[in-house]
């Protein structure tokens, strides 16, 4: 019998993700056991204090207020303009950056950041992040034929590790036409980490400097997928205006998403969106996006657009989203204290976290720990280099002791 019939560059490609296996065996537990026997922090999704998937409520209303063809057109491939219009100022907010901002509706932020790769390097290239990074860019980057190159994220200080991001930003720069650079701040998945203003210009004036003289380009991608779980609604945003000027080499592209944000995750909807002083840029931009959603999924969600620019448009509905989504914002940092209290009370390490969905306890041998923790029902997930432990699934009940059996864990096993 022969083993494949796939063409030699997909062989061998298997899409059991370690995040979602765990999460598959916690749910088939818990209808098994009940959902109070099991501890399921493996998905990074908001669940409330009874365990359940939250939908926020203007949300579900804008939803249920849709027309049939709001649901069922197809929509311009680039996405309708008052969503992408929607998507620039939920982005910015207050700190819009100078220059031509054009946006194009992606299938989540996963489709922002495939985009990007696929139109912004290539075949062969390696593309930048942080060690600490979501496990799909991987995935990603590989299925294109490129390869991730990672920078050490957080230095022995515990700060961004701005040495090493030079390096390895050099390294590449020196190679290639184009250097891809996915910076996933704030509320980085899996520490919880962000950059600081300071850390924003240091990065930004040092490709700067890279550019000068040379006919290279830098495409910088923040990923804010966590962006509104990341402080003060303004303040967290503030960095954006650092976006404005640059030099047009330096292209600038948000991978945006209204997966956690709207907690629209199944919807698959988000966008990406540039920052540019050069218009042609930005026409190309547009052109060069279009081209290749036709040429993947072709048009987004027509339902989801609407949903979000629905609400962004109604002032009472936007404010009841912001206020219901801060008080999640509110219980996820809630449980984020409860765990980082009780790691600090047991001396278990973590990662400096700041905000998001995700606290990192770094070690090795995470497999055999996080099997270790599945037999007590502990669902965490097993990274290269630590265990991810996602408070904004996990309720504050079940959190608490939960520092300690890691602990314990990592001693015994
Ligand atoms: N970026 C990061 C770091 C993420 O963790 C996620 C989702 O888990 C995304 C982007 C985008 O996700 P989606 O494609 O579901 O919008």
């Amino acid at each position: 019998m022969i083993n494949s019939v796939a063409a030699p560059q997909a062989r061998g490609k298997s899409a059991e993700d370690k995040i979602f296996g765990a999460n598959n065996r916690a749910t088939a537990l818990a209808v098994q056991l009940g959902n109070d026997r099991v501890i399921n922090g493996t998905v990074g999704a908001i669940l409330d204090e009874e365990g359940q998937l939250v939908m926020l409520e203007a949300v579900q209303k804008a939803y249920r207020e849709l027309t049939p063809r709001d649901m069922v057109a197809y929509a311009p491939i680039q996405g309708y303009e008052d969503y992408l219009t929607a998507v620039a100022a939920q982005c910015f907010g207050q700190s819009r950056p100078a220059g031509y901002i054009r946006a194009c509706a992606t299938a989540g932020g996963s489709g922002a950041l495939h985009h990007v790769i696929h139109n912004y390097s290539q075949w062969g290239d390696e593309i930048i992040s942080s060690d600490w990074h979501w496990g799909a860019y991987d995935s990603m980057c590989k299925d294109n034929g490129r390869s991730l190159r990672c920078f050490s994220l957080i230095n022995k200080e515990g700060t961004f590790d701005f040495e090493d991001f030079q390096t390895q930003v050099k390294a590449v720069f020196e190679e290639q036409e184009n250097t891809v650079i996915i910076m996933n701040s704030p509320a980085n998945n899996p520490t919880g980490f962000a950059l600081t203003a300071t850390d924003w210009d240091r990065v930004l004036a040092f490709l700067e400097g890279l550019l000068q003289g040379s006919k290279k380009n830098i495409i910088l991608v923040p990923d804010v997928a966590y962006l509104d779980y990341s402080g003060e609604k303004e303040e967290c945003r503030r960095f954006f205006t650092k976006f404005g000027n640059l030099p047009e080499r330096l292209f600038v592209i948000v991978a945006y998403t209204c997966s956690k944000g709207f907690t629209m995750y199944g919807q698959r909807m988000g966008a990406m969106i540039c920052v540019t002083p050069n218009e042609r840029l930005a026409d190309e931009f547009v052109a060069i996006n279009q081209y290749s959603s036709r040429a993947t999924w072709s048009n987004s969600n027509s339902a989801a657009m609407k949903v979000m620019s629905h609400i962004c448009q109604d002032p009472v509905q936007l404010r009841s989203l912001e206020k219901e989504r801060q008080q999640y914002f509110d219980l996820i940092r809630e449980r984020a204290d409860i765990f980082m209290n009780e790691a600090d009370r047991c001396d278990l390490k973590y990662l400096p976290y700041v905000s998001g969905f995700f606290i990192t306890v770094p070690m090795d041998n995470t497999q055999a720990v996080c099997d270790y923790l599945e037999k007590q029902n502990i669902f965490l997930v097993p990274l290269r280099k630590g265990i991810r432990v996602a408070v904004c699934s996990i309720s504050k009940n079940k959190l608490k002791g939960l520092a300690e059996k890691i602990k314990v864990a990592a001693e015994t096993v």
